[in-house]
């Protein structure tokens, strides 16, 4: 190996940490929603649920890291992109409407996806097992989660659109 290149272990141990960034954002966003949605009781016990397995899985994150040497003291910050996405998931919840707040955790679980997919295959490649079979079980609950978003996007739209409709009625949260 000449000294420019650099181990798949490295990048593993760098891409962990994005992660855990990014579940640390989840779990803010998350429980943001969790303190809303009084209205909307069956979103509010996925999300209140989902919040459980964000936790699980950034202690999850946290044990890989310090197996490999790393540590969650040392995660560094939120990389530009993600921060740029973060953003505008936060703005979008910040207009306070259900529906956009349960299409931008549609659209943060696919980020999540995509994001253990790597891992899945980079800690393959790095011959770091443990770590492999972590995110594989972390990829399984935000895959069921993006699945519950999406199948109850329709009854959250019509919840929605009715309390709208309706003077006095409450209907963004
Ligand atoms: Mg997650
Ligand atoms: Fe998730």
């Amino acid at each position: 190996m000449t000294d420019d290149a650099i181990a798949p272990r490295e990048h593993l141990t760098d891409w962990l940490r994005d992660a855990h960034a990014m579940e640390q954002q989840a779990e803010a966003m998350l429980k943001a929603m969790a303190q809303r949605l009084e209205h909307y009781p069956d979103l509010h016990s996925r999300v209140v649920e989902h919040l459980g397995e964000t936790r699980w899985q950034r202690e999850q994150l946290e044990g890989c890291l310090t197996r490999l040497g790393s540590s969650p003291s040392t995660v560094k910050d939120i990389t530009g992109k993600l921060m740029a996405f973060g953003e505008s998931v936060v703005a979008m919840m910040a207009s306070d409407e259900v529906v956009k707040g349960a299409m931008a955790g549609y659209v943060f679980e696919h980020m999540e996806i995509a994001s253990y997919t790597v891992l899945i295959k980079a800690a393959d490649t790095a011959g770091d097992l443990q770590t492999k079979g972590v995110c594989e079980q972390i990829i399984k609950q935000e895959a069921a989660m993006a699945e519950w978003l999406l199948q109850h996007l329709p009854a959250t739209t019509s919840n929605f659109l009715s309390r709208s409709a309706r003077p006095g009625v409450e209907a963004k949260v």
